[in-house]
């Protein structure tokens, strides 16, 4: 028999089913448990992806004070893994360079001054505070390196523009997340695909810049990231997974271009339409950008990513603190508790 009618017959099925919730969402349908206005996040209270590590410009309180400031409630703090493999030499360099305030030392001690520096924040009550790293993509491929990883709250995989080459797509995405997906075995933790979109333009305006050629005439079709029945692949290899795909702040550097928007509506709403989860993140860097209001709402509406899409990820963190303190409770002898 052709192998294709049953894969057909699946989907089919999986259409049918997804459908009732698709045409929910279109009528501002909320995730059980999701009704209640405070126990929803809104989109720019959260913030997924905060550099907090080597490039901090300030110190870490005055870091969070600029987030909180504008409204922040959650953060993931973290910083670049591949950084603390940098020599001492090299990083004293670049660190001059940058003119960054931070200081931490390089390699597994770095990675452990860091989380000290992140533990001592996460008292403060004005803010709820994770841990995180952003690694590159290539480490799926190449290997991870497991004692920082196992020290994190969530992990965000850097998928990157891959300027001069190849700009990411539909397949970078299903490969990674089947990558992600046998790395969550090991380690069972949230999951972030870090600014997919925003990088497959960045590379595309490039390269037409680099080529002589003008930006504006890249059609949607080009810009598009998936080829069709990729999303429907990627619908169903992230369901009911612990994996999430970001909107970053990027994306507001395309957004308000119509063609740009046209594609990004086409990859993204369907997605948040059949139930995939996001998270939204400024990726700051910078105090320039830290002292710009975060407005996320503004790519997020058009493209269907409502807080409750983003609020999955905070539950599941919320609830694997209260795991880890359970077990430490129980751990500790009775006359403690
Ligand atoms: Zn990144
Ligand atoms: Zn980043």
């Amino acid at each position: 028999m052709n192998q294709r009618i049953p894969i057909t017959l699946v989907f089919t099925l999986f259409l049918a089913l997804t459908a009732n919730c698709a045409s929910q969402a279109d009528a501002n349908f909320q995730l059980p448990g999701q009704a209640l206005a405070p126990g929803v996040f809104q989109l720019r209270e959260l913030d997924l992806h905060l550099h907090s590590g080597m490039e901090r410009p300030v110190d870490l309180q005055s870091w969070i004070d600029l987030a909180v400031a504008d409204g922040r409630k959650v953060i993931l703090l973290l910083d670049h893994l591949e950084l603390y493999r940098k020599t001492p030499e090299q990083y004293a360099t670049w660190r001059e360079k940058g003119k960054f305030q931070a200081q931490y030392p390089v390699g597994p001690e770095g990675h452990k001054a860091l989380y000290a520096d992140f533990d001592s924040v996460a008292s403060r009550k004005d803010v709820l505070i994770f841990k995180g790293w952003e690694v590159s993509e290539d480490e799926l491929d190449t290997g991870l390196e497991m004692a920082p990883l196992r020290m994190a709250d969530a992990i965000g995989f850097h998928i990157s523009p891959r300027n001069g080459s190849t700009p990411p797509n539909g397949q970078t995405l299903l490969k990674r997340v089947r990558q992600i997906k046998e790395l969550q075995k090991q380690l069972p933790i949230p999951m972030i695909l870090f600014h997919p979109f925003p990088m497959r333009i960045e590379n595309l305006q490039r390269t037409a810049k680099a080529k002589g050629r003008d930006p504006a005439k890249i059609a949607v079709k080009e810009y598009r990231f998936f080829r069709p029945g990729e999303q429907q692949d990627l619908i169903l290899l992230l369901k009911g997974s612990s994996i999430y795909i970001e909107m970053n702040r990027d994306t507001e550097h395309y957004f308000d271009d119509p063609v740009c928007r046209e594609a990004f509506i086409a990859d993204i709403l369907p997605l948040a339409k059949a139930g995939v989860q996001f998270t939204v993140s400024t990726d700051n860097h910078h105090l320039a950008a830290a002292k710009k209001p975060f407005t996320p709402t503004h790519y997020c509406g058009p493209t269907g990513v409502t807080p409750a899409c983003c609020n999955t990820i905070v539950r599941e963190l919320m609830a694997l603190r209260a795991r880890r303190l359970l077990t430490e409770n129980a751990a500790r002898p009775q006359v403690e508790r």
